[in-house]
């Protein structure tokens, strides 16, 4: 163990700039001219900002009157450009391709689709994601893939793919019941797209199970399926009890980690709120109460708009029914909990919808639903960091900040679905996408 800490003190003091003998490290570094910076914490935009980066970090923020560029530094000219923090989707699958039941739904990838095939799928997800400017990602479980998502998270990494930073949670939890895949015939057994669980010590154990072999996060859904009831309402059958949710977050919190809660409405999600999720995922049906209960114990939503807009069934069939009232239920919902100051992280269910779509769609239907544009994009940046306990190291560009940085043409601000347009993506100090041009 001593052997240990001492090599990682000498890193450590390389990594502060000064090597045992005294002689400083050089770091490559890289200046960034920016000619709107949109910072992720600030309500305001700034111009003419030069942003110093040294190795993965950003060391210094100034005018660009006043800055000093240091000499040897590569230059990056977004002078025509607005940059700002590399933005967060806070709900994705990377191991799901949409459910378009014309493609086989989402049975087919559970049950004809090899592990590796899905994780060679999974690689293109994330570098779809960077590509669009998503330098991180919460990613809520694999679907049946089991621990891919740390397999794959390591190797972004490793260097080895091109992708986000991923916080990852692994097969998430759901009780007998209360998942996919369903309708086959009773004496076959077929797989789940999640751990099965039933009593509070099944529920322990699966969170134990998940977290030693790596999840950031625990997913648990809180509700399964949901219709449309007697009175016109939407309906959703609840799943863990409380006791077991609490269970899992009793564990997953001794971990220093937190619980994700799929919950759409009803007795599922008061059992969401009272056994301590701390996000509600989808959240289509929140009562004042509900909305009380979430500003009282600082509970986020993470609301996942976009999704609900895919692969309607007819008008005039039930199902059809249920998914036109899930959009106008959540829209009401999204409305009431942004009124009251709920907490609200961007996250858009990609892999619900196929990594082929923009994932930036999200923020006009934000907006549409009563957000500023600066609030949609600080659901994207600094908010989301903070649901994920990075603020000041995510979202932001600050000093100290990870160099995590995305660029578009023209003012995001005034119409936010430039957002779908980004062409300057630089993660962890490293340019992966420069259509401006040119390093100088
Ligand atoms: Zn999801």
């Amino acid at each position: 163990m001593k052997h240990w800490l001492a090599w990682w003190s000498v890193l450590g003091l390389a990594a502060a700039g000064a090597a045992q003998n005294g002689t400083p490290v050089l770091k490559p570094m890289t200046v960034i001219r920016a000619g709107v910076l949109i910072d992720g914490e600030s309500g305001t935009p700034r111009r003419n900002q030069v942003i110093v980066i040294r190795g993965n970090l950003i060391a210094e923020v100034s005018d660009a009157a006043s800055a000093h560029i240091p000499a040897g530094a590569d230059v990056i000219d977004l002078s025509q450009a607005t940059v700002l923090p590399g933005l967060i989707d806070a709900h994705t699958h990377i191991f799901l391709q949409g459910e378009d039941p014309a493609e086989g739904g989402y049975d087919v990838q559970l049950l004809k689709q090899p592990l590796a095939f899905r994780a060679a799928r999974a690689t293109v997800s994330v570098r779809r994601a960077l590509e669009q400017g998503f330098t991180t990602l919460r990613d809520m479980e694999t679907e049946g893939a089991g621990y891919g998502d740390v397999g794959i998270k390591e190797a972004i990494e490793g260097g080895y793919i091109p992708g986000p930073r991923l916080f990852v949670s692994t097969r998430a939890i759901s009780t007998t019941g209360g998942y996919p895949l369903e309708g086959y015939a009773p004496e076959i057994d077929v797989p789940k797209g999640v751990q099965i669980v039933d009593g509070p010590v099944e529920a322990r154990k699966a969170a134990r199970e998940q977290l030693d072999h790596g999840a950031d996060w625990i997913k648990v859904y809180m509700t399964h399926r949901s219709w449309v009831g007697k009175n016109g309402e939407l309906v959703s059958q609840p799943t863990l009890t409380v006791e077991e949710l609490r269970a899992i977050v009793d564990e997953t919190h001794g971990w220093g980690k937190k619980v994700a809660c799929h919950s759409y409405s009803g007795e599922g999600m008061q059992r969401a709120l009272d056994g301590g999720c701390d996000s509600i995922e989808h959240g289509l049906v929140l009562t004042d109460a509900n909305i009380a209960q979430m500003l009282k114990q600082g509970t986020w939503l993470c609301p996942t708009l976009s999704v609900y807009y895919y692969d309607h069934a007819p008008a005039d069939t039930p199902e059809g029914q249920r998914d036109r009232k899930r959009v106008s239920a959540h829209e009401e919902s999204f409305r009431k909990a942004l009124k009251a100051g709920v907490k609200i992280a961007f996250g858009t269910d990609m892999g619900g919808i196929p990594w082929t779509e923009p994932i930036a769609q999200e923020f006009p239907r934000m907006v549409a639903f009563g957000m500023t544009p600066m609030q949609a994009i600080q659901s994207a940046t600094s908010k989301a960091a903070e649901l994920l306990d990075m603020k000041g190291k995510l979202g932001v560009i600050a000093p100290g900040a990870y160099a995590d940085i995305a660029a578009v043409s023209g003012d995001p601000l005034a119409n936010v679905e430039i957002l779908s347009s980004v062409r300057f993506v630089m993660k962890d100090g490293k340019v992966f996408k420069n259509e401006f041009g040119q390093k100088r």
